[in-house]
């Protein structure tokens, strides 16, 4: 394997061992100086539960906190879990499910509310949740905004970060305050698949060179990521599990070094109060 003499980690991908590469895409990972996963529940409807109340959002999480167990045994760091609601459920349930706004607000809000048990109880390590990226109708876009603030309340309660897929965007202070609001610091929000600059919350780059070249200029905390989404239905449409041990390689190539040890140490301390470096096997 190789030894890229620092931790690396994947801020944000998902392992779909019933369907995708499952456990080989972690090998993978590992193989090129992967050492560290923050892998994210994949979307309940994936899995295929159509959630009635909190409590069915349970399978999808045992299913992920699974497979990450076994991603662990692989890398020579740590695999932990991020669990979460997807927002594009709200559409699902409002257009295909007939569910008022309101009541797929509650839905979710209740989802979220299971995924904190399990960060309570040192199962996973963040929740997940945030908005559509695409047009939705006021009343679906205050929902999932209420769902949003709902997830930073319950992530002030848990003492953890909560990472967020939205809209693109570089300018998120409004967002951030919210989560200030409820008791949760900004830089503890996590805004996924971004681009290499973002005001508000802390920044998980797309690791494709344009945008690591400008979070590495920034000198601003930034994590990195692939969105690696494992299904075999869609090749392509993000970024491969190698891609984040590639990037650090080209980085340290570059004399980028303080930003892989600001994207891969001191970033995942401050934001999750996770220690890379400890939690390496170190043979
Ligand atoms: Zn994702």
């Amino acid at each position: 394997m190789t030894d890229l003499d620092t931790p690396v980690l994947d801020n944000h991908l998902h392992i779909d061992p019933d369907n995708g590469r499952g456990i080989e895409a972690v090998q993978d990972f590992a193989r090129l100086g992967g050492t560290h996963l923050l892998v994210v529940n994949k979307p309940s409807w994936h899995l295929g539960v159509e959630p009635e109340v909190g409590e069915d959002f349970r399978a999808v999480f045992e299913r992920t906190i699974e497979v990450v167990d076994r991603a662990s045994e692989v890398v020579d760091g740590t695999a932990w879990p991020v669990l979460g609601v997807h927002p594009g459920l709200v559409t699902r349930l409002v257009d295909d499910r007939g569910f008022a706004p309101e009541d797929a607000r509650d839905l979710m809000q209740a989802g979220i509310d299971v995924a904190a048990e399990y960060v309570a109880d040192g199962a996973a390590v963040a929740l997940k949740s945030g908005r559509p990226h695409y047009d939705v109708s006021e009343a679906v876009w205050d929902a999932s905004n209420d769902v949003m603030r709902h997830t930073f309340a319950r992530g002030a309660d848990a003492d953890c970060a909560v990472q967020l897929h939205t809209e693109a965007s570089e300018e998120m202070t409004a967002v951030a305050e919210w989560a200030e609001a409820a008791g949760l610091p900004r830089h503890r929000v996590v805004k996924h698949y971004a681009g290499g600059r973002l005001v508000g919350p802390t920044p998980s780059v797309m690791s494709e060179k344009e945008r690591l070249t400008v979070a590495a200029e920034s000198g601003e905390p930034f994590l990195m990521e692939t969105d690696f989404v494992d299904d075999p239905d869609r090749p392509g449409a993000v970024l491969g599990p190698k891609t984040v041990p590639r990037r650090v390689r080209w980085m340290l190539e570059e004399g980028y070094d303080d930003a892989v040890e600001r994207a891969h140490v001191t970033t995942p301390g401050r934001v999750y109060g996770l220690d890379t470096v400890a939690t390496l096997d170190g043979d």
